[in-house]
Order: structure tokens, then sequence, then C-alpha cells
């Protein structure tokens, strides 16, 4: 990664919060801006520059757009009278197709890093978040192969792998692995809330099996209304799953899934 390029992050939590604490880490040329002033005053012990205005960006060459996914779109807008037509401008939301519906004065090249937590904010945010993980990246449109490799570039300096794959596409892989768990766990939960003596005697199955209801409820919200149709396609193909599953043969079929679900990951990481 050139270490020249002026980067600029809007929206310094969680995401955006572990970008600039790992790239500040480098020394790189960060600029922060998020919405509230108390964050600025954390960020500021990181870098000088830091605001609560997006005028700070003008001058930098990518923007990585970390704001809750609700905000992104109108985010994208402000930015087209901010930053030139040469910078790349890249968002970091859990959702893709909602994103490219239409064309921008800079390069747009939305992504999504296939990391995170339970937690929000500025103060959960760790410059050691990306490392090891995947990160996709979805472009839409014809883009510069230069623009990629500095995009990739900065990616894999967080430490993670870059994917490619289309807004579609994502947007329907990660119904299936991540937004219907998290609707599954939620509604797990709430099923077996109403046994006092189950929620006694629950012990790590049922930890593991519901930590996603732990999962931020703004996300979560958005995740509902911009994939709806993902969520229940995924949701049909799991009650299939089930009708399969109980039918004849349940051992062999368990046997096969175990044997895969064993070899997709070695020491905790997906090598898929
Ligand atoms: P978060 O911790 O709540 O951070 C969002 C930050 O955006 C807040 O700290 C807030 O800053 C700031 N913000 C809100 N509105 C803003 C605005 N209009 N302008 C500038 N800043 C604004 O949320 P997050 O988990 O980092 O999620 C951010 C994005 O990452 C979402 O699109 C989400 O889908 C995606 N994502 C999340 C995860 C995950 O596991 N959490 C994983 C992958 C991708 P203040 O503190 O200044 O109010």
């Amino acid at each position: 990664m050139d270490k020249n390029l002026k980067i600029g992050i809007i929206g310094l939590g969680l995401i955006g919060g572990s970008i600039f604490k790992a790239l500040c880490a480098l020394k790189c040329d960060v600029f922060g801006v998020s919405r509230s002033e108390e964050t600025i005053e954390k960020a500021r012990e990181y870098s000088s520059n830091v605001s609560t205005s997006m005028d700070i960006l003008k001058e930098c060459d990518v923007i990585f757009v970390c704001t809750p996914m609700n905000k992104t779109l109108e985010t994208l807008d402000k930015l087209e009278s901010i930053v030139s037509s040469k910078a790349i401008v890249s968002d970091v939301s859990s959702l893709k197709s909602f994103l490219c519906k239409k064309d921008r004065p800079y390069q747009f090249i939305p992504t999504h890093p296939m990391a995170g937590t339970e937690f929000n904010g500025f103060d959960k945010s760790f410059e050691s978040l990306f490392q090891g993980s995947k990160w996709v990246i979805t472009p839409f449109e014809e883009v510069k192969q230069n623009d990629l490799n500095t995009l990739s570039g900065i990616i894999q300096t967080l430490g993670a792998n870059p994917i490619f794959s289309t807004p579609d596409k994502h947007d329907e892989a990660v119904a299936l692995i991540s937004h219907m768990p998290m609707l599954i766990s939620q509604a797990l939960f709430k099923a077996a809330s109403g046994n006092e003596l189950a929620l006694k005697l629950a012990s790590s199955g049922f930890r593991d099996m519901t930590r996603l209801a732990l999962s931020n409820e703004e996300m979560a919200q958005d995740m509902l209304n911009l994939n709806a149709d993902n969520i229940q396609t995924s949701i049909l193909n799991l009650y299939a799953s089930v009708g399969d599953l109980l039918g004849e043969d349940y051992k062999n079929k368990i046997t096969e899934i175990k044997k895969i679900r064993q070899d997709m990951y070695k020491d905790g990481v997906n090598v898929l």
C-alpha cells in the first residue's frame, strides 16, 4: 500500500474506528469524521485530522463510509459535492445492492469486511479487528484496475483477504450466513425465554447458538429492512433442510454435514 495516500473514514464506530486506529498505528495519512464531538475528542488522541465536518476530506484519495447502513446513501450523496472525481469512495455496510443504483461523480467501489463483534462505538473499536478476516469487494460498474488495486492494498494492509463478488450475490450469501442466523438466534432465545428452568440450565451450547442475539439493534433492523427477500428465501431453504434431515437417512446426512463443517474451520479459521 502507498503510504502517501490520504485516507478518510466517516463514522468512527466499531468498524470505522477500527480502520482509523489500524491506519493511525501504521502512521498513514488518516482523516476521521464522525457525528458527535465526544467521539471526535477521543479520536484526537490518535490523529489531529479529525472533525465533525466532511469538508476535511476534500483532498482524500480514498474514503471509507462507515456510518450505520441507514445513513450510508445520504453520506455518499453528500460526498458528491466534496471529493474530487479521482477519489475512490468505498463503504463497509453489510448490504451492497441498495447502494448500487446510481452513478457517482467519483469512483464508488462498495465493500463489506467480514469481521465484527456484538459491540458498537469508537470505544469498542480496535486495530486488529480485521486481521485474518475476509473482506468482500463488489464492483458494479466499470472500475479502473489501478483503483481496485489501491483499495485491495489498503484492505490487505489492514490484515484482511479481499474476495471479489457482485452486489446481488453478496446479499444472497450474507442472508444465509449472517442475517438468517441472527434472526434465528433471536427467535431461539425468545422461544426458550418463556421457560425459566430452561434458561437456568442453559450452558455453552445455548450460549454459542444465541451469540448473534446480542447484535447491534440498529444494524439488525437495517438488515431485515434491506435484505427481506433474501432472508425469506434463506428461511424457506432452512425449513426445507429441516424437513430433509428429518426424513430418511438422518444419521448419514448429519455425518456428511459434520465432515464438511470440520474441514471448513482449522483452529477456528475458515479455510475455504
Ligand atoms: P457503530 O459502531 O454504531 O458505528 C457507526 C458510527 O457512525 C457511530 O459511532 C456514529 O458516530 C457514526 N455516525 C452515525 N451517523 C453518522 C453521520 N450521519 N455522519 C457521520 N458519522 C455518523 O456501527 P458499526 O458496527 O461500526 O457499523 C457501521 C457499518 O459497518 C454499518 O454499515 C454496518 O452494516 C457495517 N458492518 C458492521 C459490522 C459489525 O459487526 N458491527 C460488520 C461489518 C460491517 P458517533 O459516535 O460520532 O455518533
